[in-house]
């Protein structure tokens, strides 16, 4: 495929909060994108429902980063997040919300479709069909707001995500450009131009931290606590370690995935009970109550840049080797 990389009028970066997507918007403005083309999206797991399983400060950490670096962040979540899809019984996926510029917030789904029954967790395997978690509150969530907002017909878009070859094989593979789920170039009656775009498929860990040192970013307060990667506080590619130390820092939600492993009798990991394996795991020493506060809190009250009177650090985090994506 032909590409220029400045032959889009719109550019949304797939946001998590985490290192790799914040290089993502870090690349964009050095290589000089109107900052008014790009929007950050952020789909919310845990669907604005009770916090159950990412951490409370993420969604108020992308939107801090955003106002910090003059960019529009819009928000889109399926109803009840995580939990209820979990839970889901003799019932249809739950709708999908997403916010739009002029502030109002719209849905879609929810009303048809073949009702059925999970009662699962989504399994850490790279086939989407049982890793649910990753295509039900991500990739279709953000697919599906792309496809119903009027303002991305007939209009290039670029969508950026931040998978690295160096976390999997699997993401080594993955094509750097391909047209996007939602694009419809070919369309009849309406034609949507999309392409996903990974530029740091191939990048290594130390770039995507000396980018974030460049422009003096404080990573996601998770970092600084031990975790390697910022993903849902109770990934289903976490190891002992990261569930040791998800559960100490937040122990009623893990006793709540106890719970739901007994009720379901079936376990999150393959091989071992979550009572277990956080008994070989150690908690991270890192983890403070002050960093632990402001990783479960919904206000994230410290700055987005290291001040110039202080050294930027690498976290605690960096480098360090966790269970990761497939
Ligand atoms: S971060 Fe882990 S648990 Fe969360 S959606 Fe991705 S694969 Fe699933």
């Amino acid at each position: 495929m032909d590409f220029d990389l400045f032959n889009y009028d719109k550019y949304i970066v797939s946001f998590s909060g985490g290192k790799d997507s914040t290089a993502l918007l870090l690349f964009l403005i050095d290589n000089g994108i109107d900052k008014s083309k790009i929007e950050l999206w952020h789909q919310e797991i845990d669907g604005r429902g009770e916090n159950f399983f990412d951490w409370e400060v993420t969604p108020d950490y992308c939107k801090k980063l955003a106002e910090a670096f003059g960019v529009s962040v819009f928000f889109q979540w399926k109803d009840g997040g995580f939990k209820r899809e979990m839970l889901r019984c003799n019932e249809r996926t739950a709708k999908i919300f997403y916010e739009c510029p002029d502030n109002t917030i719209h849905s879609v789904g929810g009303e048809k479709g073949k009702c059925s029954t999970r009662l699962k967790f989504p399994q850490p395997s790279p086939n989407l069909n049982v890793r649910w978690c990753s295509s039900y509150l991500k990739i279709d969530v953000c697919a599906a707001a792309i496809r119903n907002q009027e303002r991305f017909n007939g209009i290039r878009t670029l969508v950026l995500s931040g998978e690295r070859g160096e976390e999997s094989k699997q993401r080594a593979g993955y094509a750097i450009l391909e047209p996007d789920k939602s694009d419809l170039r070919n369309g009849k009656k309406i034609m949507r131009y999309v392409d996903r775009y990974r530029p740091i498929r191939d990048w290594t860990e130390r770039r995507i931290w000396d980018l974030l040192e460049k422009y003096r970013v404080r990573p996601h307060p998770c970092y600084f606590m031990g975790f390697g990667r910022c993903s849902c506080k109770f990934c289903i590619f976490g190891n002992a370690n990261q569930f040791a130390s998800a559960a100490c820092i937040s122990h009623q939600n893990f006793s709540q995935l106890v719970q739901f492993e007994k009720e379901f009798g079936y376990t999150l990991k393959r091989d071992t009970d979550l009572s277990t394996l956080i008994k070989k795991g150690v908690p991270y020493h890192d983890i403070t109550p002050e960093l632990a506060r402001l990783a479960t809190s919904y206000q994230y009250n410290s700055d987005i840049f290291i001040p110039y009177s202080q050294q930027w650090e690498l976290p605690a985090g960096a480098f360090k080797k966790c269970g990761g994506p497939m």
